[in-house]
């Protein structure tokens, strides 16, 4: 397959708080885009601002597409828009058409997904992203992208206007990717917030603990970058809702669970996010995980 540049056109369904940054760089890219998305203000608002088309049905933008992006919460509504019964993007493809989903899914749904898009004559490529809404808009994403080897590369300028892109292997291995990223990158968020509330209640002050853990061992991305913007502050505005980070732990779960590895810490975490999410709401800012922690100090 040959390299996928502009003017190639782009279908791109999913304009959330991840997904309209990185369809507004494709769009300054210079790829026409036909954008979907439940939430009409957003298409509204994302096709003034960037000349993209609306797509009258899925089926339509299925049909002016060359490539297909998802970046949806999860799995379901993946295979809800592609598959779906009644309108759906599928029954508008050309052969041969490959779809790539950023969104983060449970790599063992997607392992099933993908046989049997390639059974209908389409390519799956799994290649969700790590950096946040800020790291979209700057085009600074990780991108983790398992699939076949020709078709992730026949989409590296793709992914390049988005970010830096790295192929983790065969189809379902970015997901896998992705939830032990997040597994890693919740554990850190439970454990400096843990330290930092125990501190403050002995008596140190929490912006010193911060400034000493990032010069110590101790540090990660979560006192590093977490800590400064959105906690020690308390704006709780990382752009990250809590109930996807509980749903990717779900699926870091599901992952050990199918190799057989969990040492105890995956389920331990995942727990403990969803109670979290059950205490408030799956649209709480997942750095707010730290203010829940700390009401369970005061109880
Ligand atoms: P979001 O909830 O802000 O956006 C999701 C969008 O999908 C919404 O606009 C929603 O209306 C739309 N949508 C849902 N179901 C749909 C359907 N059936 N048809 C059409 N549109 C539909 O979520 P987000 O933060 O943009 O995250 C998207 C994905 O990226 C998730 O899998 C998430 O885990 C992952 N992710 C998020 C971040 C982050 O910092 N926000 C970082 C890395 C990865």
């Amino acid at each position: 397959m040959s390299s996928i540049i502009p003017p190639a056109a782009i279908g791109f369904i999913g304009l959330g708080n991840m997904g309209y940054a990185m369809a507004k760089r494709l769009a300054e890219a210079g790829y026409p885009l036909t954008v979907a998305d439940l939430n009409q203000d957003a298409v509204k608002t994302f096709c003034n601002e960037t000349g993209a088309s609306a797509s009258a049905s899925l089926k339509a933008l299925g049909e002016a597409s060359d490539l297909v992006i998802t970046m949806l919460p999860e799995g379901k509504a993946v295979r809800k828009v592609l598959l779906g019964d009644g309108d759906n993007v599928c029954s508008g493809l050309k052969d041969d058409t490959v779809i790539v989903d950023m969104s983060s899914c449970s790599p063992v749904d997607t392992r099933s997904l993908s046989e049997e898009l390639v059974g209908m004559g389409y390519h799956l490529i799994d290649a969700p992203v790590s950096g946040g809404k800020y790291k979209a808009a700057d085009g600074t994403l990780a991108i983790m992208a398992g699939g076949r080897e020709d078709l992730v590369e026949a989409c590296r300028s793709v992914f390049e206007v988005m970010g830096k892109p790295f192929r983790t292997g065969g189809p379902a291995s970015g997901h896998a990717m992705k939830a032990m990223n997040n597994f890693l990158s919740a554990g850190t968020l439970a454990l400096a917030s843990e330290a930092v509330i125990t501190g403050t209640k002995f008596g140190l002050d929490p912006k010193v603990m911060v400034d000493i853990i990032n010069a110590s061992t101790g540090r990660s991305n979560s006192s590093e970058d977490k800590f400064p913007k959105f906690i020690l502050p308390r704006t709780f505005n990382s752009g990250f809702y809590l109930g996807l980070m509980a749903k990717d732990l779900r699926f870091a779960v599901d992952l050990a669970k199918s190799e057989g590895t969990s040492a105890g810490f995956i389920d331990l975490l995942s727990s403990i996010y969803d109670k979290a999410e059950a205490e408030l709401g799956f649209e709480a800012d997942n750095t707010e995980l730290f203010s829940y922690l700390e009401l369970q100090v005061e109880q």
